[in-house]
């Protein structure tokens, strides 16, 4: 059996380094035929000595001589900048991008990906919230495959095999509520960024962390789920359920619910999105029911969390409404990550973001890219960075 390709982008990351343990433990299933970071340069070089890829390409470009030395003995083709990560997502050496990449920078090799008609395993899902329409849009005209890899949407993926055309009612996707959950603006008002780096259930890279603790990452969920599942926001609910045992669910026009359940552990979406259709075996531990007395539900609070309110309002209105969120949520979190502003002034400063942007219903990809600089620019421009 020949291996699947697969060109990671973002492989120094939380997801990135989680596909490598995947692709290591099933070597005769799969193949690192790309691998990209942006700055990691020591953990990029050594990955590559192990996985021996035909690719690697550093983002910083300062550091393309360290990279390039370093591999000097190896066959492997070293590229730089992001210009490189676009051309390298175009080449024919691959047959799946695990798209790993954070924010906004995922969006342009992402969609370079689909335009080839490459399988994409996506992990990132600013590329959705972005230009969701355009990117769904380029994969169904080249027929690629986007698998999901966010757990939530993993898991309405797996409810929805075998269902054919059978209406959905709505989706129901769980959210942990993160470390904050039940905390209420006096208290949020003097967090700080150690303590939102503190997730009860997962460990992610930094942006996202800070998305759980303020909700940020549900509403870009419900955004992400709309384009993958063809959905209106009237089909999109999110329930709190701490345990982060049951990933998401769908209700069918009859009612029936199915959910999809494990242990919360990124590796198992990752490697079903790159094993799809095929489930492969693992080590990974097991839930059981008898270790695990109880799952919990309960409404977000969206007067605290106003991130979801928000995040729920730009999906109403679609167009770069959801472009102009993200890119104002990408400044805040790197600010609010560098103790330049503090919890409850990222939601300000998103909503005014929202409120000042020009709207534009039906966006091109150039316009696309315009909002993202100007929502950018107007969010750094109030928090004086
Ligand atoms: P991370 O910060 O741990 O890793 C990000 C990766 O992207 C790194 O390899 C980094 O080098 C690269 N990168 C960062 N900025 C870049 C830029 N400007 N240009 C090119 N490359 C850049 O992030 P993560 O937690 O692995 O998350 C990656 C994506 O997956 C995000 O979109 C996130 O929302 C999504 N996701 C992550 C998890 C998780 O458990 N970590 C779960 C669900 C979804
Ligand atoms: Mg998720």
């Amino acid at each position: 059996m020949t291996q699947k390709r697969i060109a990671i982008f973002g492989s120094t990351g939380s997801i990135g380094t989680q596909a490598l343990d995947v692709i290591a433990a099933h070597s005769d299933l799969f193949s690192a035929e790309i691998l990209t970071a942006q700055s990691n340069d020591a953990l990029l070089i050594k990955q590559a000595l192990q996985f021996n890829p035909n690719i690697v390409v550093i983002g910083d470009e300062k550091k393309y001589l360290i990279v390039k030395e370093a591999l000097a003995s190896t066959s492997i083709k070293v590229f730089a900048g992001e210009k490189a990560l676009e051309e390298v997502a175009g080449l024919d050496c691959y047959d799946m991008m695990l798209a790993g990449i954070v924010g906004y920078a995922g969006l342009r090799p992402t969609l370079q990906a689909v335009s080839m008609g490459k399988a994409v395993a996506l992990a990132n899902k600013e590329t959705l919230v972005v230009a969701g329409d355009i990117v769904m849009q380029k994969a169904r005209e080249n027929r690629a495959a986007i698998i999901p890899v966010d757990s939530e949407h993993s898991a309405i993926f797996q409810c929805l095999i075998g269902e054919g055309n059978n209406q959905i009612d709505k989706i129901i996707l769980t959210a942990s509520g993160g470390p904050f959950l039940g905390k209420k603006p006096n208290f949020l008002v003097n967090v700080k960024r150690d303590h939102a780096l503190q997730h009860p259930n997962w460990t992610m890279g930094a942006k996202i962390t800070i998305d759980s603790a303020t909700l940020m990452n549900k509403g870009l969920e419900m955004i992400e789920a709309k384009w993958l599942f063809d959905l209106t926001p009237e089909q999109i609910q999110v329930v709190i359920h701490p345990q982060s045992i049951i990933h998401s669910m769908v209700q069918f026009q009859d009612g029936s619910i199915k959910a999809q359940m494990g242990l919360p552990d990124m590796k198992l979406p990752i490697q079903y999105a790159l094993a799809f259709p095929k489930r492969i075996t693992n080590n990974f531990p097991r839930l059981d029911f008898k270790k695990q007395h109880a799952l919990s539900f309960e409404e977000p609070d969206i007067k605290t969390f106003r991130n979801l309110a928000l995040a729920t309002e730009a999906l109403n209105k679609g167009g770069n409404m959801p472009c102009i969120l993200n890119a104002a949520n990408e400044i805040v979190v790197y600010a609010f990550l560098r103790n330049r502003i503090g919890f409850l002034d990222m939601t300000e400063v998103i909503q005014q973001a929202m409120q000042k942007i020009p709207f534009i219903e039906k966006p091109t990809l150039e316009e696309y890219f315009e909002t993202d600089g100007e929502a950018r620019n107007f969010a750094a421009s109030l928090i004086h960075m």
